[in-house]
């Protein structure tokens, strides 16, 4: 089979039919890539969820590489979850994700994929790094405890893309997103990150009349937010004009206390009772705003504010709803 890429260089559009594997496609940031390349023209893109591979499995990895011989490859494909779920399962956080990439990093190298994404998070900078936080903070300091099991597992995924590139020429990537949100995301009141478990605990205190609404920690943490539909149309800016064993920040740029994005959420559900504050629970780490600089000098910004990104993420939020009645 000649190789699709042969006669590809970086800075220009990928073949629109070159086979395109997204692990992780039927959750949160999977599934809006795959979405993204369709509409941006890729003729095939390859999830495993009809093939119910378990990518923690290396054999059914490396047997699904060998039948699908992909081109290119976004490892979307995590263990994730909130601060509650994170501080609870470390031991799943760390293998699972460990698993997973190496597995597909191997498999992936076994039959020759020339482009390769690999998906991160903006955990693996250390908890006090100065903000916003350039891509040459990473392990230059402690990190957040209360992820710091996923961080490692992701902090080791960035160095099997870098030693693929050492030892074996690959020129493969890795972007590290922040918060991110957007349709298809994790409701569960626990497991969840903050702002769809926000957007669950408002509407449901608007439609049973509830006085009040829980958030918790202290509400002055700030975070970043990103909607998937801008991660995903990144990624593939990324995987045209992206090539350095660097990882790669993916933001907005500014960040939100917990308390405004409380009532940013408010607003958006038409909840008019009170916020209260549980101190009993974590905040985390006080801030992780991403430095993006490196990202916008490659062209691309995002296009989605959050008070938008929040309209649309509950009209999907309530669709859901509706179809589940
Ligand atoms: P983090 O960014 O890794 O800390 O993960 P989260 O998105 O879970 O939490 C972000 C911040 O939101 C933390 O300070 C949480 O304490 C705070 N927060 C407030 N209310 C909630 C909630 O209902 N669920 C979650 N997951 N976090 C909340």
């Amino acid at each position: 089979m000649t190789d699709p890429l042969a006669d590809w260089d970086i800075g220009r559009p990928l073949p629109r039919d070159a086979r395109v594997f997204v692990a992780g496609s039927s959750g949160l940031v999977g599934s809006a890539v795959a979405r993204h390349l369709r509409a941006a023209g890729f003729t095939d893109v390859v999830g495993v969820r009809s093939a119910r591979v378990d990518l923690r499995d290396a054999d059914a990895t490396a047997r699904f590489l060998d039948e699908t011989r992909p081109a290119v490859v976004v490892d979307a494909a995590a263990r994730v979850g909130g601060i509650a779920a994170n501080a609870a399962e470390p031991v799943e956080f760390l293998h699972d994700n460990l698993r997973i990439q190496a597995n597909l990093l191997d498999a992936a190298h076994r039959v020759g994929v020339g482009r390769l994404l690999l998906l991160g998070s903006s955990c693996i900078y250390p908890k006090f790094a100065d903000q916003p936080i350039r891509e040459d903070s990473l392990l230059t300091g402690a990190l957040e405890p209360t992820n710091d099991a996923y961080a490692i597992a992701k902090i080791a995924g960035i160095m099997g893309v870098q030693s693929y590139r050492r030892e074996y020429g690959r020129s493969w990537i890795s972007a590290m997103p922040t918060n991110l949100y957007g349709p298809g995301d994790n409701f569960d009141l626990e497991k969840s990150h903050v702002l769809p478990a926000l957007m669950r605990k408002f509407h449901e205190a608007r439609v049973s009349g509830a006085p009040t609404v829980t958030v918790w920690g202290t509400g002055t943490p700030r975070r970043e937010f990103l909607h998937t539909d801008d991660l995903a149309a990144a990624c593939l800016h990324l995987l045209e004009h992206y090539d350095d064993p660097s990882p790669i920040n993916v933001g907005v740029g500014e960040d939100v206390p917990i308390a405004d994005l409380a009532s940013l959420v408010a607003d958006t559900v038409a909840f008019t009772g009170d916020i209260v504050y549980d101190t009993s629970r974590p905040d985390g780490t006080p801030r992780k705003l991403l430095d993006v600089s490196r990202l916008l000098s490659l062209g691309w910004k995002p296009t989605i504010g959050l008070a938008e990104g929040l309209a649309s993420t509950y009209q999907w939020f309530l669709d859901q709803q509706g179809a589940q009645r």
